[in-house]
């Protein structure tokens, strides 16, 4: 009897833990809690992305370099940024690349009330909205893609796409050199992927050369390059 009735606790515990999953993992797909972090296809393209500019000389170089390869890559900005160097925003339209929100000022969101997210949020897509930025929804990405279900929920409200990435080219260590950089991204991506990088924050010397070897190499093997928005269409 004892053994029977444990057994009915333990089937009754099995089936509530599949009802909690099975909407845990619905509410996840509504949300999209997690993010995107590569378009599903099989064709060989490609997304670029760039971190925390705009800050030049960097952006303006991986934008020169970009264009040498016919190539369109998609601008993750900080507010704050856009606020010093506001002349790159135009630069970056005018060359057919996409410009997207990084945030105002790159504090972490993780727990953070609804209006500081709101308003890290809208600050950025004000500031690129006046510099002519006509998207209608401007995709985003949280400071170090730190998020939580409240920040997913809230841009779900918004029509914005949380947009992470699958190949992480650790361009921020120090001690890797822009060979490193660019072998991590040209190992990792494929069909869909979605490569993070950085034009800001520091010397990104190293990430423009990597620029160019991760494109021409990636050129070379057959790959296209797309900006996010026509990556995920
Ligand atoms: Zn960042």
């Amino acid at each position: 009897m004892r053994i029977g009735k444990n057994l009915k606790k333990f089937l009754l515990f099995t089936v509530a833990l599949f009802f909690a999953a099975t909407l845990f993992i619905k509410v996840t797909k509504i949300y999209n809690f997690f993010g995107i972090n590569r378009a599903d296809t099989p064709e060989k393209v490609v997304a670029l992305t760039y971190d925390d500019g705009p800050y030049p000389p960097y952006t303006n170089q991986l934008l020169d370099i970009l264009d040498r390869y016919g190539v369109k890559a998609t601008f993750f900005e900080i507010g704050r940024n856009i606020e010093k160097h506001p002349e790159i925003v135009p630069m970056i339209i005018t060359r057919g690349d996409e410009l997207a929100n990084h945030s105002y000022s790159h504090k972490d969101m993780m727990f953070k009330p609804n209006d500081f997210l709101v308003s890290e949020i809208e600050k950025t897509d004000k500031l690129l909205k006046e510099l002519g930025v006509k998207q209608d929804s401007i995709s985003f990405r949280p400071p170090w893609g730190r998020r939580f279900v409240v920040l997913s929920y809230l841009l779900s409200q918004m029509h914005k796409k949380l947009i992470m990435w699958d190949v992480d080219s650790q361009d921020y260590e120090s001690t890797h050199t822009a060979e490193d950089i660019a072998n991590r991204v040209i190992d990792n991506v494929r069909s869909g992927s979605i490569v993070v990088m950085h034009d800001g924050g520091g010397d990104r010397s190293k990430t423009v050369a990597a620029t160019e070897t991760i494109v021409k190499t990636l050129q070379s093997k057959g790959y296209a390059f797309k900006t996010v928005s026509e990556l995920l269409k």
